[in-house]
């Protein structure tokens, strides 16, 4: 079913969709031709012959004449209908039985057949190939980190067992290599051992196995997307260098952005000594403040780097006020934040959170607020196999009074994570309606749904697939610890060698690029220069960090070669 699928998507791609319409304008011409001879048919007969038929007969002795098989029941008897019938059966012949499959052949069977002939997959590497990743399992996942490497220019090799899979993402202009992944000879004619990276994103029993074997071939760091948690340690025996636990993670995420408790808790990502966290202006004092007013800097020496709104990215100036649904990004060490926490101190009031959806996500996410702890309420339509430690609540979410039942209004947080992104919508709208203040953070499964999630009324949608691939490429960097926010980055460069000597303001790294810059970490100090002031002088040996959107991420790329 799934290969007819593919064959059949063949025919809506490229020249073959084009040709597509040709055959459907064709049809169109053909059809009209019938239904005007069927006119004519009944027109004629009764004109010439007094006999009157109706239109479905008309239609009938169209197609049984223009397709040559001429029973015989219905024939006209005068020197007229004898033509007319000559005419409606040649030009059936010509349009239906010699033009229409020389179209078909010619337009859809022969690009097909071509093109099938003309593949012939990659089955080994050249042999000077090397400092390519080799990636193993496509999904939305891998298919975010693929866009990520293509933009940054790093060579990669998509590699699969199916036939199908790898002509369609060749076609996408994406490289591939096809095989069967745990045979050693075929992971050596992949220069196995002189890639950077191997990326397993199969499944858990299928990634082991090929831990092993390139273990058994070289010394290849490997980094792999674990299915199930306890499977960690046994992909790490097997060779694994990192074995990424991506439904935890996201579970996390999830956790600390539906919560206003606490702020040290909200630290997502750190560069050395440098932290960024993400705290809801809930969680603090300054609702209603300007940033000015509320002099964070001067009290704690955190720097707030950008404000989130409902999915909007903004970098703040002194006079932006903060909203109480807001989301700071801030930018700091850790005793900063501990200032931060002294300021905004533990809060009291009760923080009920309801999960939606008790699924790895959503059980990831109720063990994380069980450490805090915060209390918490978790529906799913169906019971758990997997998990010992949760009670949830079943029922559909889908229906308002399970929702009401369960406490929506009482709720401070609502995070929704079922694995259908249409529920996923419809629950964020659904509860928006019905307790308007609720902090709502939602889970998109695929990264073009995250648009609908906050125009439903989301406070803030993580996606899995672009989580996944930040996660990723943050490995590949060598990049301990990972920062995430939809649309935006904090990344490390080196400063490129142009810029040593020039002030930041010389370097224009910001009207050029659109990247400002977070901090400066300096050699041998440990203390990074939070948020510096444009006349500080780029020094030879300094680290950049940088934010800004993945394109900008790419100007700074292309504008600084490093
Ligand atoms: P996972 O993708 O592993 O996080 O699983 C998603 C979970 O969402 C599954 O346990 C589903 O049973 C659950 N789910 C899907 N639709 C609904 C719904 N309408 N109401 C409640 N739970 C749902
Ligand atoms: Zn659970």
């Amino acid at each position: 079913m799934k290969t007819l699928a593919a064959e059949l998507a063949f025919f809506l791609r490229g020249q073959a969709r084009q040709n597509l319409k040709l055959l459907i304008l064709y049809c169109t011409f053909l059809l009209i031709l019938v239904l005007t001879y069927s006119g004519l048919f009944r027109f004629l007969m009764w004109q010439l012959e007094g006999r009157e038929y109706s239109f479905l007969t008309g239609l009938y002795w169209t197609v049984v004449a223009m397709t040559t098989l001429g029973y015989g029941d219905i024939t006209f008897t005068s020197e007229i209908g004898y033509l007319f019938s000559t005419i409606v059966t040649l030009s059936g012949v010509v349009f239906m039985l010699i033009l229409l499959p020389f179209g078909m052949i010619s337009l859809f069977l022969a690009p097909w057949i071509e093109q099938r002939l003309r593949y012939r997959p990659t089955v080994a590497l050249p042999e000077d190939t090397q400092g390519h990743i080799l990636i193993f399992g496509f999904d939305a996942v891998t298919r975010a980190l693929a866009r990520k490497l293509q933009n940054r220019r790093i060579p990669f090799v998509v590699v699969t067992g199916d036939h199908e899979q790898s002509l369609r993402l060749e076609e996408e202009g994406i490289r591939v290599a096809l095989g069967n992944p745990t045979d050693a000879q075929f992971l050596r004619n992949l220069r196995v051992a002189a890639a950077r990276y191997v990326i397993a994103n199969l499944s858990d029993p299928e990634n082991t196995n090929l831990c092993l074997t390139v273990r058994s071939l070289c010394e290849t760091p490997i980094a792999t997307l674990v299915g199930q948690l306890e499977h960690g340690e046994l992909l790490r025996l097997a060779g694994a260098n990192h074995a990424i636990a991506l439904k935890r993670l996201l579970g996390r995420y999830l956790a600390t952005r539906a919560t206003t408790r606490g702020a040290l808790a909200h630290v997502l990502d750190s560069f050395g000594h440098l932290q960024i966290a993400e705290i809801p202006v809930q969680a603090t004092p300054f609702a209603g403040q300007t940033l000015a007013e509320a002099r964070i800097r001067q009290r704690t020496g955190l720097a707030v780097i950008g404000l989130w709104e409902r999915g909007r990215f903004t970098t703040p100036d002194a006079a932006t006020r903060l909203s109480e649904k807001a989301l700071m990004v801030l930018a700091g060490t850790r005793e900063q934040l501990e200032a931060l926490e002294q300021v905004t101190g533990e809060e009291e009031a009760e923080d009920l959170i309801l999960i939606l959806g008790h699924g790895r996500i959503g059980c990831a996410a109720a063990s994380f607020l069980d450490r805090r702890p915060v209390p918490f309420i978790l529906i799913d339509k169906q019971s758990s196999s997997d998990c010992l430690d949760h009670v949830a609540v079943i029922g559909d979410a889908t229906s308002p009074h399970v929702l009401r039942e369960s406490g929506i209004d009482q709720a401070k947080g609502l995070i929704v994570t079922t694995n259908d992104d249409s529920i996923n919508i419809f629950l964020t709208l659904a509860s928006r309606h019905l307790n308007p203040a609720i902090r709502i953070v939602a889970r998109a499964n695929r990264e073009e749904n995250v648009d609908q999630l906050y125009a439903a009324g989301a406070d803030f949608v993580i996606s899995n697939a672009s989580v996944g691939a930040s996660i990723l490429n943050n490995v590949l960097e060598g990049k301990e610890s990972i920062f995430l926010t939809e649309g935006i980055n904090v990344f490390r460069r080196p400063l490129p060698p142009n810029l040593i000597g020039q002030s930041i303001a010389e370097s224009r790294i910001r009207p050029l690029t659109g990247c400002s810059i977070v901090a400066l970490e300096r050699e041998n100090v440990e203390e990074p220069l939070v948020v510096p002031p444009p006349e500080t002088i780029l020094e030879k040996g300094m680290g950049l960090i940088l934010i800004g959107s993945p394109e900008q991420e790419e100007n700074f790329c292309r504008n600084f070669r490093g």
